[in-house]
């Protein structure tokens, strides 16, 4: 019986990890929009260090230093040809993203690989 539960489970784990994350959300809708806490994260190069982590490197030369906000956000897909678009597809294969990003945490896609 035991061993039953414990197969049970097993499967149950990894059918829960394979399954792919719901995104019932519109890309480009208001509420998709609202998703993003404009925190800059993801507007660096990123590189892999000797350890094989990825780093962050230079940044966009559309955001603002200070205030870490794209500095051309209605248009950045025209005049920023490194820009990328998350949409529901690419969003779960997205490993480089932050932790903290808004779409990582509003998704369920945390435990991927830590940027420093
Ligand atoms: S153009 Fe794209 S990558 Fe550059 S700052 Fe704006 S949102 Fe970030
Ligand atoms: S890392 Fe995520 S939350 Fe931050 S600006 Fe980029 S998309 Fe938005």
């Amino acid at each position: 019986m035991a061993k039953m539960l414990l197969s049970l489970l097993q499967k149950t784990i990894r059918k829960t990890a394979d399954t792919p994350p719901v995104i019932d959300i519109e890309p480009g809708s208001p509420e998709w929009e609202a998703i993003c806490r404009r925190c800059g994260e993801c507007c660096f190069e990123l590189v892999y260090d000797e350890d094989d982590t990825l780093v962050s490197s230079s940044m966009c030369e559309f955001l603002d230093p200070q205030t870490r906000q794209c500095t051309v956000y209605e248009t950045r897909f025209e005049v920023c040809h490194d820009c990328i678009r998350l949409t529901g597809e690419n969003l779960p294969r997205f490993d480089w993203l932050p932790q903290t990003c808004g779409y990582v945490v509003r998704f369920g896609l945390e435990g991927r690989r830590k940027v420093k």
